[in-house]
């Protein structure tokens, strides 16, 4: 492996991808960049495949990342409709599943991740909807007909923005949720509680508790029953019971894989000269001192951009606490920072009137915020959430308090994780 890099192959070429290459030739890096993608579409964003594109209010194009045109002028070439299977770092190259080859001295496994089946459910019926890439977005849009009943198993952010765009093309949702509130695992009982109460003021049918035992198709439509009895019909069903991290490429190259690509702060793979980011990296995280990985377009993109500049010789870290958004039911809900045991909730402004914040704390320290309608609100607790910051509680519930000038008190103290 030479020293400086002369050619980096980017495996997987999406939202990660796309943001390394353009770390890479932002930083002055010359040399070679091949982006080799299983689907057969250019880079795009996924964000929108429940949302605007789903809806019908943005086309494909809209979701496109990196134009023909610049790759063409920044010489990114889109190696698309095939899948790697290997990387081999002696030999220098990326084995292809077309059996071609491709050389390469620096590689970046941004393979991301796959929609996650349920046992049991069968495959290859057009009705069943798995919902991670293009294909499956529109597939589910054209079932999308006015009148028309939709079944979605899972009410996470994503099943939950697919309910919201069915109601907003006309379709009567149901929803099938195992646990007792939607979200629990992230946001605990409460704020799942509120999720809950959106849906169903919006006229979603939120089944929750229940545990689907089989989907059938026949010429009606699908049905779907849970194991307390539940028969549920509709037109079609998406299955959004979450993701799991495509590893295939890492555990054939000898790369340590444990719920995804182990990566260091650095997103450092175990093999010298292959790094990973994305969803598909389980990355040490400075500010947590354990690993984590997560499903998050910035921190995709953050990751990315680390990964592309410690491919050229920096020893760049991502630390931030993790943030992302989801816009559903006419709210733009965001989450930041992560909250494991916190054992006090304290809210600012009101749940009712679906405009608050909420702070999970943990012996004091913020971990986490969660809000409706306060973009705001979230990115002065991400400075919060980044210095381990304790601030008294009432404070953060009076809405007289500026939290922009919280923060800045808690920016005063040495931040605890690395930046950029
Ligand atoms: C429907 C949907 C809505 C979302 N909405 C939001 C949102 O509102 N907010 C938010 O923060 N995040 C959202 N996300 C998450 C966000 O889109 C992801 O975090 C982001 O796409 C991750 O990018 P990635 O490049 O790491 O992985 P991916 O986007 O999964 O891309 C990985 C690419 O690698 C390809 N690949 C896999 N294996 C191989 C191989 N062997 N060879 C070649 N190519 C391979 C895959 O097919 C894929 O094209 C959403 C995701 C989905 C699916």
């Amino acid at each position: 492996m030479p020293d400086t890099p002369r050619s980096v192959v980017v495996i997987g070429a999406s939202q990660t991808a796309a943001v390394a290459a353009r770390t890479l030739r932002r930083r002055g890096f010359d040399g070679g960049i091949v982006l080799v993608g299983d689907e057969p579409h250019a880079p795009y964003q996924r964000p929108p495949l429940s949302k605007e594109l789903l809806e019908g209010a943005a086309e494909d194009s809209d979701a496109a990342l990196l134009s023909e045109e610049w790759c063409r002028d920044n010489a990114v070439e889109l190696r698309l409709g095939t899948a790697a299977r290997r990387i081999d770092t002696a030999a220098g190259t990326v084995e292809l599943a077309d059996g071609t080859a491709v050389p390469g001295d620096r590689f970046l496994l941004a393979t991301g991740a796959s929609a996650r089946r349920l046992p049991g459910v069968a495959e290859g019926d057009e009705r069943i909807i798995h919902l991670r890439g293009l294909c499956d977005a529109l597939r589910l849009r054209s079932l999308l007909r006015p009148g028309g009943r939709l079944v979605i198993v899972g009410a996470g952010f994503v099943g939950s923005e697919v309910a919201s765009t069915a109601l907003a093309r006309g379709v009567r949702p149901v929803v099938i949720e195992q646990a007792a509130v939607p979200q629990a695992r992230v946001l605990g009982e409460e704020m799942g509680r509120f999720c809950a109460d959106v849906q169903r003021a919006a006229g979603v049918e939120l089944h929750t508790g229940e545990t689907v035992a089989s989907v059938r198709t026949g010429p009606e439509g699908v049905v779907v029953t849970t194991e307390s009895g539940l028969a549920v019909e509709g037109d079609a069903v998406v299955v959004a019971v979450g993701a799991v991290p495509n590893t295939a490429v890492a555990r054939a190259s000898g790369v340590a894989v444990e719920n995804g690509v182990l990566v260091d702060e650095h997103c450092r793979t175990s093999v010298p000269g292959i790094f990973a980011a994305g969803d598909v990296a389980n990355h040490r995280h400075p500010l947590y001192g354990r690993w984590v990985r997560v499903e998050h377009f910035d921190n995709a993109n953050k990751q990315g951009m680390v990964a592309a500049k410690n491919i050229l010789g920096r020893t760049a870290v991502h630390g931030e606490p993790h943030w992302f958004w989801s816009d559903q039911f006419g709210l733009n809900l965001q989450h930041v920072g992560h909250a494991r045991a916190w054992d006090r909730l304290v809210v600012r402004g009101s749940v009712a009137e679906r405009d608050f914040t909420a702070f999970y704390l943990e012996e004091g320290v913020l971990r986490a915020a969660f809000a409706a309608e306060r973009g705001g609100d979230v990115m002065a607790a991400k400075e919060l959430i980044a210095r381990a910051a304790a601030p008294d509680p009432a404070k953060l519930a009076d809405e007289d308090v500026d939290l922009a000038e919280l923060a800045e008190e808690a920016a005063a103290q040495p931040a605890l994780a690395g930046g950029n």
